[in-house]
Order: C-alpha cells, then structure tokens, then sequence
C-alpha cells in the first residue's frame, strides 16, 4: 500500500474530488488504482479568507514497485500498523485474572485478555449502562445521587458520559486497535482518520455495551454491582478479592483500574501496603461561552459552514506564579454536567451528543496545584484538598446539587454575581449566582483572572463578560499515582497488581487510559500461560 499526504482541498471542494488528485499525484490511469481510504483528515485554517482540509491516503494500486521508483514527493510505502497479539507466556495461572473496573483502561484490558483466550472476571462497582442511564438521570433532574452508580462509576467509567473524544497525546501505535475496536463496536468510521475524532455520549453507551458483550462472547465474565472492597494478601502476593457483598474472588493476578474516583478503594490500597504516592493535579472550573462566538473566532467568515462543525479549543497560559492554567475537555455544543459521586459534595464535568448542537461551548479552565498544596504531606492528601474544594461548591451552591456560578466580568471585577446574564449556563440542576472568591484560594482565582485575560488574546471573547465559570471542576485527573514497575506493570510493593489507567496516574483521557489498560494485560498475557481453573 502506498502512503501520499499533503492532499489539498478546499472547504467546498467535494471529498470525492480526492481520487482525482491522488490519479494526478501518483501519475496513474483510473484503471490502475485499485482501492483507497483516507488515513488522516485534518483542517487548515491558518491561512486568512481560506479554509483548506488535508488528507493522508492509502492506496492500493497496480505496479507499486514502479510508482514507489518515480520517488514523487509526498508518496512513500505506508507503514504497516497492525496490532500484534502478545506473545503467550510460560508461568502457570492457577486462577483467571481480575479486571477491576469497567472504565476505558479495564475495558480494553478485559477485551484483549479475552481475545487471547483467558477468560477474564470483571469487577464493576457501579451498574450496566441502561441502569446507570436512570441513576443519571434521576440525579440530573431530581439532585438524587447514587452514590454507587453515577458519572464516574458504571459500565464504561468516567468515559460514557461524556463528549467521547478520542483524540490523545500519547503517540502509541495502540491507539490505532483502540479506535478500530470502537468502529467495530459501533463508532462512526470517521474515528479512524478524522484529526479531532469523537464519539458522543449517546453512541458511546451502545460502543460500551458491544465491547462487554464480545468480551462476554470471548468467555469472559462481566459483573455489575460488585465492588472489590478488600485485597487479599500474602507475602506481598495477591491471592484474592472481597467484595462490598461478601463474595470472595481467589486471583493472584488483577488489573486495577478503578479510575480517579474511588477514593475508598485508594484507603484499602494504602491501608494494605500498596505503594501509593500523591501526586499534582489540577482544579477550576468549567467555562461557558456562546458556541458561536468560539465558531466566530476559530473559523471567522466560515463559522457555520456545514462541513466544519462546532469549532474547539485548547488553550494554555502560564500565571506569574508559574502555576500552569489551561483549558480541559473543551465540549463543543455541550453540557455542564453534575458529576459528583459523594453525597454532600458538588462536582462539575462537561458532555456532548455526537451532534455537539447545543447553545453554549463549554471547557475546564484549571490551575496545576501540587502536593505541597494539600493539606498534609499523606499521600492521599490530594483527595482531602479535592473533598474540601467540593464540600465548599456545594454549600456555596445551596446544599442541594446547584452548582456556584460567576459571570466572567464580575469575576474579573471582583464582585459577586447576583445574576446571570447573556449566556445561560447549562448545568442540569441550576446555578447560584456565586463569589468563587469564597470556594478557591486565591493563588488560584488570581492565577485564572490571569489566565482569562491573557487567553483572550488567543481567543477572541474567551473574557466575554457573560461568559459563565460554574464550579468546581476536581476530577481532571487523579490525585495519586499506585506505583508500578515499568517492565513488569506490577504494583512495586505488590506482585500480582496491575495499576492502570487514570486512577493509577498513567492515563488521562479515554484513548490514553485504554492504551494503558493493553500495556498492562499485554505484561500479564506474555509473562503467564491460559488459566487452568475452569470457573
Ligand atoms: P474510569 O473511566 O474512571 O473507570 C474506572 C472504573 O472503575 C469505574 O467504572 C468505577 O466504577 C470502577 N471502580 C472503581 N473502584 C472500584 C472497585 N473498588 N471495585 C470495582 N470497580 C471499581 N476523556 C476523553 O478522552 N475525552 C472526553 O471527551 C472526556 N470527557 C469526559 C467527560 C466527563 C463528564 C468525565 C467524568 C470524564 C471525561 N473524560 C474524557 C475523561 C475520561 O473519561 C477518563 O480519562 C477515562 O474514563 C479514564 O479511564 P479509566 O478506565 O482509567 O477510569
């Protein structure tokens, strides 16, 4: 297969016209070029008054030796990216392994686990997704929160309700079987090559549903409800699990992948021993602005041209203190959603349907804060510093799951808001016109009145004075990091533990944490053989 990149189309050139250009690159007949797919479509709007997509194709053609002879530019041999199964390994597995947690990470290192023929058992403490859906809701409408199954417990983790974007930072060739699996599961095909690609929460809670049924299909074995609450240990060894109910899983190997929000389970992991460390995070708010002024600035005379979509962002910003301010899981035409999983504390995240066709842009704006910023030196002092920002959102919201907002102007004229103004925040539950001076410190707001002032600059109307900051954003990522061995993917104080995803500080986002979920089943399935246990 032949690799051309560099093929240039304008905004309202059909996307048909690329075999045209591709006959022309490549100097070919029609009959000769057997079969292409666009590999990588990507947007070019630095240009003034011009928006251009460039695309990377692949090609089948007749006589690729000689085509590759004509040594034409922008045309070389396409890599091959197939994802290689790991090798089986040799040591015996008296017992099917583990898969604790049913988030990206747990996912793909169940469903790689299965495709190799060893039957993995997973743990999920919060419920199947069509359960989980009316949990959600109930909470979004009614301010009742399970406190089992909510936003960040459930099939799928943190990831299924959310905008489902699947772009990451991580180069890793994984990422590719990662994607693949979501088309083969449902995910529009356009994933596999679009630059910014996603899914949407409404395709999402059918894709997890596909996976836990092939993994099912594959001999595994999926329970909800189930919450691993004690480890089992000896000898520095895992041998089994308990769970919340009483029922006891023997296993001497488990992935543990429980996300950034269990925070009684990163108690039982210190309580038992494992290596756990604090680690930096970052916290805010969730900013909202019109999605049309975001199109206006990003896309100029093109905002609304049908082929471009919601425009994005992502913005970074360094305060005078240095603390790093930056722009999150920016939602176009999406939500602000309550995304709390504990009673009595308030959380704010954001979502979006494929359609991304809702009023308002939405995105984190957080500051970097660092253990010597938590309340002791614990090593689960981030999560207290987390529970304490939280517990501060919700009173200042009312105590009852209204989440405290700011306009943008009042913010910056330190002033509290008494109203809210052009742009209606999204938030399910509504908002209390609120001082965010009273729920941060101030190395914090002062560091984001920087920061939105400076971003204004990069994006024109990113300081709109109606803009809203609704709060607290807490859960970007997790406070701690479980420690593990690089060449193993075992815990370095526990053998048999596989730390993986967010919650063990090695991913962050859907793609990164399922990459990280089939670095660690990849360790397991090369060092031990099938399982012999029968059930
Ligand atoms: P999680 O997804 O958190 O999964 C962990 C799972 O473990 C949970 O289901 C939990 O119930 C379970 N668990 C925990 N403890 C136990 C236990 N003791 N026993 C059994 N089960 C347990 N990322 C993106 O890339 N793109 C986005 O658009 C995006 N939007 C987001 C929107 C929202 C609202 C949220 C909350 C997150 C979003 N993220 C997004 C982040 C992304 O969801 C996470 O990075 C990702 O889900 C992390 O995957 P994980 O498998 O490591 O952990």
């Amino acid at each position: 297969m032949i690799r051309i990149t560099q093929l240039k189309l304008s905004i309202d050139e059909p996307v048909d016209k690329i075999k045209s250009l591709l006959l022309k690159k490549l100097k070919i007949q029609e009959s000769d070029l057997i079969d292409y797919r666009i590999y990588k479509e990507s947007i070019d709007a630095r240009q003034r008054g011009e928006i251009n997509f460039i695309y990377t194709v692949d090609a089948t053609v007749k006589h690729e030796g000689k085509i590759l002879g004509k040594k034409l530019k922008n045309v070389a041999l396409a890599p091959k990216l197939d994802y290689k199964n790991p090798p089986i390994g040799q040591k015996p597995l008296n017992h099917r392994p583990l898969v604790i947690g049913f988030g990206p990470a747990g996912m793909f290192a169940a469903l790689l686990l299965a495709q190799n023929g060893y039957r993995p058992i997973v743990l999920e403490r919060g419920q199947a997704v069509d359960e989980r859906v009316k949990s959600i809701d109930e909470f979004w409408s009614k301010g009742q929160l399970n406190p089992k199954s909510n936003v960040q417990f459930g099939e799928g983790g943190a990831g299924t309700f959310s905008d489902g974007k699947l772009t990451s930072r991580v180069r890793d060739l994984r990422g590719r079987k990662v994607l693949e699996e979501f088309v083969q599961a449902g995910a529009p095909e356009d994933i596999l090559y679009k630059a910014h690609p996603h899914v949407g929460t409404d395709l999402l809670r059918d894709i997890v549903k596909n996976i836990r049924k092939q993994i099912i299909a594959l001999g595994g074995e999926v329970y909800f409800d189930s919450q691993v609450e004690q480890f089992m240990i000896e000898k520095d060894a895992l041998t089994g699990v308990k769970l919340v109910d009483g029922r006891i899983f023997k296993a001497t190997q488990a992935v543990l992948a429980i996300g950034h929000s269990a925070r009684d389970t990163f108690n039982e992991l210190y309580d038992k021993g494992i290596n756990i460390t604090a680690k930096p995070f970052a916290v805010g708010v969730r900013i909202e602005h019109p999605q049309r002024l975001i199109d206006k600035a990003q896309y100029k005379e093109f905002a609304g041209h049908p082929r471009l979509g919601a425009a994005e962002y992502r913005l970074t910003y360094k305060a005078s203190s240095g603390r790093g301010v930056y722009t999150f899981c920016m939602c176009p035409g999406g939500l602000v959603v309550p995304a709390a999983s504990e009673e009595g504390r308030l959380v704010t995240n954001g979502m979006s349907e494929h359609a991304r066709n809702q009023e308002n842009a939405n995105s984190g704006l957080l500051v970097q804060v660092f253990p010597e910023d938590f309340p002791t030196e614990h090593p689960l002092a981030g999560v207290e510093f987390q529970r304490i920002l939280e517990r501060k959102a919700y009173e200042l919201g009312g105590s009852n799951y209204q989440a405290p907002a700011q306009r943008v102007g009042d913010f910056l004229d330190h002033k509290a808001s008494t109203t809210m103004g052009t742009v209606t925040p999204s938030y399910a539950l509504g908002v209390t016109p609120s001082n965010l001076d009273e729920l941060f410190p101030e190395y914090i707001t002062q560091s984001m009145r920087e920061a939105i002032i400076g971003l204004d600059k990069k994006l024109h109307g990113f300081a709109l004075s109606d803009a809203v900051m609704t709060g607290v954003e807490s859960r970007s990522s997790s406070p701690v990091r479980i420690n593990r061995d690089e060449e193993s993917f075992q815990s370095i104080s526990t053998k048999g533990i596989y730390p993986s995803g967010e919650g063990a500080g090695f991913a962050g986002g859907i793609v990164s944490a399922a990459i990280d979920g089939l670095k660690c089943a990849e360790a397991l399935i090369s060092t031990y053989n099938r399982p012999v246990e029968e059930s």
